[in-house]
């Protein structure tokens, strides 16, 4: 199996006159996904954060992180976090009703890296999703996270959090003296590993979400609960379109689709999807849209 996903092998390092024409002729949804995803980084991430800092933050960590209350006066500690636990509310509870929308179109962790891996040239990114397991490996890291604290080693936990390396890390591009920190034992071979090798070199920049990310663990655990409802949105596949190109299974960023041996059309794994909406772009014939569970809809 090929590390790398397919790519375009003209493609040179740092060309700018490639992402400018990418972005002319950038699909509508594409860009209102990035112009989202931008917000999203002035909103919660360093220098700017400006909703990061009404509640005394500068990242999406600190104040805002209810995980830091685990092993801990755990009450206590969670009623000092408010916003925090009332975010998390909100980005799981979207996900609940209409998928993974947060991840994919706000989060700011998620934007720098993928971001980011615009800078990387295709053929030294690494495609995660299609050589691991991703779902087992990320829960798997998601039962680490919580239970480290309860045997009070929470500080491990943030030493290799993804949600409070990557912003750090983005941050001391504009302040550089405050990353000193940045640059010592496990929080360097974390800003290596997170920043570098699972985010803008893996492919979409997405390789910390696929594997390691603990928000994104809880999320796909609801996304996958709530897909099984009749009333929650979700993407979802119009059998009777598909005529079985295959595209859509090449273009997922996530290796969320896979083809039906029985009928030959394609299922998602929510899982592992995410809801970047790349199968609606890529797909000739409309067979993905986001609906209910309906009729001619799976
Ligand atoms: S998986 Fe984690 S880092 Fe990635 S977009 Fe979701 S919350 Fe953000
Ligand atoms: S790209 Fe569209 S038509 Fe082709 S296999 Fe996927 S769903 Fe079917
Ligand atoms: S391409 Fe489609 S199936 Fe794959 S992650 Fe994006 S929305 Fe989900």
């Amino acid at each position: 199996m090929s590390l790398a996903y397919p790519q375009n092998k003209s493609q040179q390092l740092f060309d700018p006159r490639r992402w400018v024409r990418s972005l002319a002729s950038m699909d509508r949804r594409k860009k209102i996904r990035y112009a989202l995803m931008a917000f999203g980084v002035l909103a919660l991430a360093p220098p700017v954060g400006f909703l990061a800092q009404l509640f005394g933050g500068s990242m999406f960590c600190g104040p805002l992180c209810p995980r830091m209350a685990i092993g801990m006066d755990f009450l206590r500690e969670l009623s000092s976090r408010t916003a925090g636990v009332i975010l998390l509310f909100i980005w799981f509870g979207i996900t609940f009703f209409f998928g993974r929308w947060a991840c994919s179109h706000f989060c700011p962790v998620g934007a720098l890296t993928e971001f980011g891996s615009k800078l990387v040239p295709n053929r030294f990114k690494i495609d995660y999703a299609g050589i691991v397991h991703a779902p087992l490996f990320r829960y798997g890291f998601l039962i680490a996270f919580v239970g480290l604290p309860i045997l009070g080693l929470g500080s491990i936990c943030c030493g290799y959090c993804n949600l409070s390396t990557i912003p750090e890390a983005f941050g001391v591009l504009f302040a550089p003296l405050a990353g000193t920190g940045l640059l010592m034992g496990s929080r360097l071979v974390s800003v290596v590993l997170y920043g570098g090798a699972l985010g803008i070199a893996a492919r979409e920049g997405r390789g910390h979400c696929q594997l390691v990310c603990p928000v994104g663990a809880l999320d796909s655990l609801i996304n996958v609960i709530g897909a099984r409802l009749p009333f929650t949105f979700r993407m979802r596949v119009k059998k009777d379109n598909c005529i079985s190109c295959g595209v859509c299974v090449e273009g997922c960023p996530a290796h969320a689709i896979k083809m039906n041996e029985t009928n030959n059309v394609p299922e998602i794994d929510y899982h592992r999807c995410y809801q970047c909406r790349q199968c609606q772009t890529d797909c000739p014939t409309d067979t993905f849209s986001i609906t209910r569970l309906k009729e001619g809809a799976s």
